[in-house]
């Protein structure tokens, strides 16, 4: 272990930020770079606890006690391999995951958890530093052609896991960009595109082919597909949103929060002398919607969750006049809820660096109308307060009556999550069978047609970065499994017990 008393003396000291002011002005970063004496003073608030719950509440299994000890020991080269053994892009999850393993920390029981994403944001950047992120390509090749169809974390980790596995790898995107939701969704102030891009040259170093602008389905059939590739893993994300079919949806100003974010993501590409496409949406289709703007505008977002906070994050930076953010559940508690205790995952209020940026935010409110002006332009939106009730057992939204009012807005997104993928097209089909809430059915990760594999969103429904990573390893060691019989990749590690408790 690292240091014994190490949790004693040391503070936790997590991520640092620029300052409100300067971050608000620019697309860079809002994390501060790592600072090595910062990192090594935190892998020593580890206690190597014996069973390290940190290591089962990440959904890679990264084994997190055995890398804060590297750390700690200064071996940081050695970290960087346990931690790569794991995952495949901690560049990533180092800077957006939400941790869970941090909530289920042991440490966290009675002080503060260790800064487990910190630290492991910090070994993979001094890993590119050090030039010991480099290209591993296979040394055999086993002649099985694979295709992955959609570029997020998922359809990423599953090429980076299916190429070192030996088999040849095409990864195609209907999008301009590779990257799905990371490259396209998650604005750059949280995670610079740079970052992608850096990983995607590793990758094809190895190997693997990537083709953008290549709708699977459309450019290329399924009967195609399933002819000319061994296997297929679906890995198109969760892409249909959440619409709000109010009176007034029609209106000039009501967009998906998507729409918003892309448009933005693309502009921050195009600075850097990136080719983008502006014509087209971020999933490759006909954009029909013109340029976006928060500038000078009251915007109201609608959903309080990741997408919204980035939405606010953005049209802050664009100089709206005002964002007022609305959530139809109820507030959750300032602290851990009773219903989620140590070690599992926190029902808790959340408030992001873009939150911290400005905004008001609401919880109970619902959006009754979008208020057009004779031209067509939003206005404003008829909100109204509700509280939730039991009614049969079940939970019912009901209207508090006389809180109805009207709130200027010209600009109105919608970040109310997203339902299943895009049935239509390619998974129809395929042929491929769904689960009760419209996802691929895939329970270890192959379909209902032998030959093709789901991971990711397509297959869990939204969620995380990290699940996407796990889910792209899994798929990808099933892959493996059926093609030849059995498989060497790494499989996900679900002991409870650390490997130091045990001695080994
Ligand atoms: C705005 C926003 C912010 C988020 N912030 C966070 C965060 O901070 N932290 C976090 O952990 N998670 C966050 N998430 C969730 C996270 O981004 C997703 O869970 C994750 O990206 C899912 O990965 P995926 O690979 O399954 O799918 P996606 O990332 O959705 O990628 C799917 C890709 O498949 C492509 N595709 C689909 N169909 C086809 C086809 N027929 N042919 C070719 N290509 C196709 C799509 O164009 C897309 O590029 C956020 C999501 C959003 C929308
Ligand atoms: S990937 Fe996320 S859950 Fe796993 S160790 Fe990193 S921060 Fe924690």
């Amino acid at each position: 272990m690292g240091k014994p008393t190490g949790f004693l003396e040391f503070e936790r000291e997590a991520s640092k930020y620029r300052s409100i002011d300067e971050r608000k002005k620019d697309y860079q970063e809002v994390e501060q770079k790592y600072s090595k004496e910062q990192t090594h003073e935190q892998a020593a608030r580890c206690m190597d606890c014996g069973i390290p719950f940190c290591h089962n509440g990440c959904p890679l299994g990264n084994i997190i006690p055995e890398f804060n000890d590297a750390v700690y020991e200064e071996n940081w080269k050695q970290a960087y391999e346990i931690l790569a053994s794991t995952n495949n892009f901690p560049e990533f999850t180092g800077r957006i995951c939400p941790a869970p393993c941090e909530s289920s920390c042991v440490l966290g029981i009675n002080k503060p958890p260790v800064a487990i994403e910190y630290i492991e944001k910090s070994i993979i950047e001094r890993a590119y530093e050090e030039g010991w992120v480099v290209a591993s390509p296979p040394s055999v090749r086993t002649g099985k052609n694979i295709a992955v169809v959609g570029s997020g974390p998922a359809g990423m980790a599953a090429s980076a896991q299916l190429n070192k596995a030996g088999h040849t790898v095409t990864l195609f995107e209907r999008a301009d960009q590779i990257g799905g939701l990371v490259r396209y969704g998650i604005p750059d102030f949280k995670l610079n595109k740079d970052i992608i891009d850096r990983r995607i040259a590793v990758m094809e170093e190895e190997g693997v082919i990537f083709k953008t602008n290549t709708n699977v389905g459309v450019d290329i059939t399924s009967e195609q597909l399933e002819r000319d590739f061994d296997a297929v893993v679906l890995t198109g994300g969760s892409t249909v949103p959440r619409d709000l079919n109010i009176p007034g949806r029609e209106l000039k100003g009501v967009h998906f929060a998507m729409e918003f974010l892309s448009q933005q993501n693309k502009r921050v590409a195009d600075t850097k002398g990136i080719k983008v496409d502006f014509s087209v949406d971020h999933q490759g289709a006909k954009y029909q919607n013109g340029d976006l703007s928060a500038k000078g505008k009251n915007v109201v977002v609608i959903g309080g969750g990741d997408t919204g906070s980035d939405c606010v994050g953005t049209s802050n930076r664009h100089g709206a006049k005002a964002i007022y953010q609305i959530e139809i559940m109820p507030m959750p508690p300032k602290e851990r809820a009773e219903s989620t205790p140590w070690p599992m995952w926190p029902m808790q209020l959340r408030t992001s660096t873009s939150h911290k940026e400005g905004c008001d935010r609401d919880w109970q409110i619902n959006t009754k109308e979008f208020v057009g002006d004779e031209n067509g332009n939003l206005k404003a939106l008829k909100l109204v307060n509700i509280e939730w009730v039991k009614d049969n057992g079940r939970m019912t939204m009901k209207e508090i009556p006389g809180t109805e009012k009207e709130v200027p807005c010209e600009l109105a997104l919608l970040a109310a999550g997203f339902l299943h993928p895009q049935q239509e097209g390619l998974l129809n089909d395929l042929g491929v069978e769904y689960d009760q809430r419209g996802n691929i059915n895939a329970p270890k990760y192959q379909t209902s047609n032998e030959k093709i594999f789901a991971a990711g969103d397509m297959r869990r429904g939204q969620s995380l970065v990290v699940w996407a990573i796990s889910e792209g390893r899994e798929a990808a060691r099933a892959v493996d499994q059926y093609l030849m019989g059995e498989s060497f990749l790494e499989a996900k590690a679900v002991s409870m017990i650390s490997p130091s408790y045990l001695g080994v």
